[in-house]
């Protein structure tokens, strides 16, 4: 069995006369600060001069500095900028501030994984990464709750990585949710994988077919995206709450029974998971690391190209109108932030 923290393993005063630079302050960003300061840690903001979360930073209370300044003032520099521009940033403004006995600390070991980063020897680098949105690593932290966290140390220059990256957690509410010990390959490369194959790769595109097969059949787009796309998080909340086969118990049996002969003939089994091999294989190798970094150096062609394609996409359009005339729509936990 994999190791688990809880709160009680956890001595947030590992942090007293610290100091926390949040690098970023998007999602997770923002979330991390304002939990940490809420539990009592000093915490300051780095940030690009002309940032549009400058001024949002500001107002939630934080000095707010440059990204070189940040990681000069932090005794543990957390980075919570986007992945693919981190090995930049990094070797620019962060590495020269890194002195003997610092931590360097990510929500994501991907820069870490593929090499991106390679930090001196001299420092803690550990990897505290709540599995959830920064929206509901904040939400949860103020209803008293807290999401599920990852905890890795990659590196144990000072023989505390583990009390500060633990500490780190609970400060951010992780502790009450529970803490599970990985390595920064293995969260790094399950995390890549599943969000590939399974949970936007491969529930995007499963979406995309079920919507095009009933339109092209001649059915209403409208009734193709209540069956293909909406009912899926009805589903999802099943399953999340009760298993499979607690779901299976919520719909019918009729359903239950097409799901048990019709998925193996649009999902077959074997056939799929050697392509997942595949997709992992080149995660593993670094091939799929290497394609996002060119492709984010060259403009993005493809990435600006499919984001444009999909918006034009008749399961977005008719689903904005949908969405728009439900009820509950100002309820949305989406994230509005943004630099
Ligand atoms: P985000 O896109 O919401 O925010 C990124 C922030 O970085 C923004 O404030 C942006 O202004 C800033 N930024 C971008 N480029 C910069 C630069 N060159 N210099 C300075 N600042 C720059 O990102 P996020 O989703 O919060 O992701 C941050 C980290 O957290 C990533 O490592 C990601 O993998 C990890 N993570 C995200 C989630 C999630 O659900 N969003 C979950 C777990 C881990
Ligand atoms: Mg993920």
């Amino acid at each position: 069995m994999a190791n688990m923290f809880y709160e009680k393993d956890c001595n947030i005063q590992v942090l007293d006369g610290k100091t926390v630079a949040i690098i970023g302050y998007g999602s997770q960003g923002h979330a991390h600060a304002l939990n940490l300061k809420d539990s009592g840690v000093n915490v300051v903001v780095g940030l690009r001069k002309g940032s549009k979360s400058w001024p949002k930073a500001e107002k939630d209370g934080f000095t707010v500095m440059t990204v070189a300044e940040a990681a000069k003032a932090g005794d543990i520099v957390m980075i919570l900028i986007n992945d693919e521009v981190q090995g930049e940033v990094y070797a620019a403004e962060i590495a020269p501030h890194l002195t003997t006995g610092k931590a360097l600390a990510f929500a994501h070991g991907f820069a870490i994984r593929f090499k991106q980063i390679t930090p001196p020897a001299d420092v803690d680098v550990f990897l505290a990464a709540p599995k959830g949105p920064g929206h509901t690593v904040r939400g949860q932290y103020m209803a008293g709750k807290g999401v599920p966290s990852l905890v890795a140390v990659e590196q144990n220059a000072t023989g505390k990585a583990m009390d500060i990256a633990l500490a780190y957690i609970a400060g951010i509410g992780g502790g009450r949710a529970g803490v599970l010990e990985t390595t920064m390959t293995e969260e790094t490369e399950t995390d890549l994988f599943g969000e590939q194959t399974v949970l936007c790769g491969g529930v995007v595109d499963l979406m995309r077919c079920g919507f095009e097969v009933l339109v092209e059949a001649g059915y209403s787009p409208e009734s193709a995206y209540f069956e293909c796309i909406h009912e899926l998080k009805l589903i999802i909340d099943l399953v999340n709450k009760a298993g499979i086969a607690g779901m299976n118990y919520s719909v019918s049996d009729t359903a239950e029974y097409g799901e048990y002969v019709s998925g193996p003939r649009v999902l077959p089994a074997e056939e799929t998971k050697e392509r997942m091999r595949a997709v992992l294989a080149d995660i593993q190798s670094g091939k799929f690391a290497e394609n996002w970094i060119k492709e984010h150096k060259a403009g993005r062609p493809l990435f600006n190209e499919r984001r444009a394609a999909l918006e034009k996409h008749p399961m977005e359009i008719v689903g904005k109108e949908l969405r728009e005339n439900m009820l509950w729509k100002n309820d949305s936990d989406l994230d509005t932030a943004s630099n």
